[in-house]
């Protein structure tokens, strides 16, 4: 009998990474994760050490083999997914210069601040769909190149290699042999041009970039290189798919149609919906992005975030310590029929899209003396699921599209209340997959079909499976009575 056949997801995440091997029907068979260190040199500023991170991948790649009872010759293809816009730069000898500016880091606020002063906004949005925040690599690319001792002339000279964290996992497997970044993570660096998928001259030019610095920007699967010089391989395993956390998720939802959606209910949440093969500008702010590249087709997506979701949860958990940990919740909001006239506003870091106000905070409206503790557990919820609301509506509006299929995973959306009052007030189906670990099953298909270990997009569709689907009920006279709460209270905060 021939040996079984796995495909390798390599997930590397903000706090973690992990390792999971899937059979050839998706089942996953073996997973190893291990969280690494948060390094905080200032207030604002958020570092991971390379080495590290790629020490933490070849371990939990030798867990998963070993719970899976499976060995590196078996693995037929490795698909990669990463934080999106961490930031690092190392010698060709596979040398960091400096530990990886993480998304989360904001030392690049000031250079943000004066590129728009200078009014390159407009320009910035139009080339790459993005905005001036230090979110994005590019400004944190500039920031290693200006601050890191010979880093310009070392780069001028063809000496360093810049990348994303995909970039660098494929340099380390590769034994360095592969300098290579995908489209979906190109998209988040301020320097790729979004219609053209090449790195875009005017904005080398306006974050002072060499171009002898960038990776070939790739399809999101296809064959990069095999792995050479692995503690937890043999040499010679195909390293072909790549994708940014969020997108990855995208495609491990099968959302491969215009219209439909995922939305990933974490700490904070994120909406990506699926626009079709031609990227649509955001007059609501939204960012526009690549969601994938197969062989010759490039999908887009538009993309909006929350920032607070499960974390207005922990809020009640260790804020106010109305309960004790975050599952209760749905417990409490259940121990009353309705939220009464009682709404949250969930802005405790400001709002994002479409509203664009850091100076909001959050608000409590409606209360009366027969509130209790359960109506503020309530609202809290319904108030996480009126943003995302407020995104969709803002992504229907952008691409001219209803939202056929509303896809959800991460830890919040196991809350059936929640859902049930996100399909209510988005008036569309909202459907919880069987397999939650989206975000590896999409990285995992993209490997295999960039070995042709899986054919098409339409395998993964056959073996995608709903748990739940939850479907509005509200009259269209509740809906509107509840988002016109919704907005009111949104003008006060
Ligand atoms: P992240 O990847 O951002 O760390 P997770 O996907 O692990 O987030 O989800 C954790 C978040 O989900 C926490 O903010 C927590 O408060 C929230 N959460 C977990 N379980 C529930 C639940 N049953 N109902 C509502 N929120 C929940």
């Amino acid at each position: 009998m021939p040996a079984t056949r796995y495909v390798l997801a390599v997930d590397q995440g903000t706090t973690s990474t992990r390792a999971v091997l899937l059979d050839a029907k998706l089942n996953v068979r073996g997973v190893g994760q291990q969280e690494f260190t948060q390094h905080f040199p200032k207030p604002g500023l958020v570092e991971h050490d390379l080495q590290e991170i790629w020490d933490t991948t070849e371990r939990c790649i030798a867990r998963a083999l070993k719970q899976a009872n499976a060995k590196g010759s078996q693995v037929a293809a490795i698909g990669i997914t990463n934080q999106r816009e961490t930031t690092g730069l190392w010698t060709a000898a596979g040398k960091p210069l400096h530990r990886a500016i993480v998304w989360q880091d904001r030392r690049t606020s000031d250079l943000c601040h004066e590129l728009k002063a200078r009014g390159e906004e407009a320009r910035v949005r139009r080339t790459t769909g993005l905005v001036l925040d230090p979110y994005f690599s590019g400004t944190k690319l500039k920031w290693l190149l200006d601050h890191v001792k010979d880093a310009r002339r070392r780069a001028a000279q063809g000496e360093l290699r810049f990348g994303t964290i995909d970039t660098w996992l494929v340099f380390k497997m590769t034994g360095g042999a592969v300098h290579v970044t995908d489209a979906t993570n190109a998209s988040r660096t301020l320097l790729m041009n979004l219609e053209t998928l090449a790195w875009d001259d005017a904005m080398l030019s306006m974050l002072d970039v060499p171009r002898a610095v960038l990776p070939r920007i790739a399809g999101s699967a296809e064959l990069y290189g095999v792995t050479r010089g692995m503690k937890s391989l043999p040499d010679g395993v195909p390293v072909s798919g790549i994708a940014g956390d969020q997108q990855a998720a995208l495609f491990g939802q099968a959302c491969f149609d215009p219209g439909e959606s995922k939305c990933t209910y974490g700490t904070g949440a994120f909406l990506l919906m699926n626009v079709g093969t031609r990227p649509v500008q955001s007059k609501a702010g939204l960012l526009s992005t690549v969601a994938w590249r197969l062989g010759d087709t490039t999908t887009y997506a538009l993309e909006g975030s929350a920032f607070i979701a499960g974390a207005a949860v922990q809020w009640l958990r260790d804020g106010l310590g109305l309960i004790k940990k975050a599952s209760d919740v749905e417990a409490l909001a259940k121990t009353v029929k309705s939220s009464g006239a009682v709404v949250f506003v969930p802005a405790l870091a400001g709002l994002g899209a479409p509203h664009w106000r850091p100076d909001a905070r959050g608000l409590f409206a409606g209360i009366d003396r027969s509130t209790t503790k359960g109506h503020l557990a309530r609202a809290v919820l319904e108030g996480v699921a009126f943003q995302i609301q407020d995104l969709a509506e803002a992504m229907k509006l952008d691409s001219g599209r209803a939202i056929p299929a509303f896809k959800v995973d991460g830890g919040a959306a196991k809350n059936d209340l929640l859902m049930q009052f996100q399909a209510d007030v988005l008036g569309t189906n909202v459907v919880r997959p069987k397999n939650v670990e989206t975000t590896a099953l999409g990285a995992a298909f993209l490997g295999g079909l960039g070995v042709g270990f899986w054919k098409s997009p339409d395998d993964i569709r056959r073996a995608w499976k709903a748990d739940k689907v939850f479907k509005p009920k509200l009259s269209a006279e509740e809906r509107a009575h509840h988002l016109g709460k919704w907005r009111d209270a949104v003008k006060r905060a």
